[in-house]
């Protein structure tokens, strides 16, 4: 199985649907990557993702990943350096903690869908939507890095 079978048609499109919806309060960009494995630390490997898809490009630095790995369920989300600027260091943890809360109970998808609304209303108070926003990062999921 692959990471992208991992999620039905509806779930996919649940997820790119919430990132629509918290990139219309905040100019923040959110991805999400999803891996079948990750073998060392979900963090090393979240950023290297986030090059990849040249997320440290944004306008603002505020790009934000959500990276998972589906079957040893390892998680990590990180922020581009203009959003480390201007948050708390613990930014990312309540959001962690509430989608590892819905992951334990099989939630994948409704996890994933929580913490980019949760992502998307935290990041508007530092980096709010402009009238004249646009789509810097694609919505689309990304799958299974090499
Ligand atoms: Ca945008
Ligand atoms: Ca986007």
């Amino acid at each position: 199985m692959s990471a992208r079978e991992a999620f039905s048609e509806a779930e996919q499109l649940s997820i790119i649907q919430a990132i629509k919806e918290a990139e219309k309060d905040t100019s923040g960009e959110i991805r999400v990557h999803l891996d079948k494995t990750c073998s060392g630390d979900p963090y090393k490997k979240a950023i290297k993702v986030f090059e990849n898809l040249n997320m440290h490009k944004t306008a603002q630095h505020n790009g934000v990943l959500f990276y998972l790995s589906i079957e040893d369920h390892k998680l990590a989300i990180i922020g581009d350096k203009g959003i480390n600027e201007k948050v708390p260091a613990d930014f990312w943890n309540i959001i962690l903690t509430d989608m590892i809360q819905l992951f334990k109970q099989g939630k994948m998808a409704e996890g994933l869908v929580d913490g980019i609304a949760k992502a998307g209303r935290q990041l508007s108070a530092f980096f709010p939507y402009h009238k004249d926003d646009h789509d810097e990062l694609s919505n689309d999921i990304s799958f299974d890095s090499k």
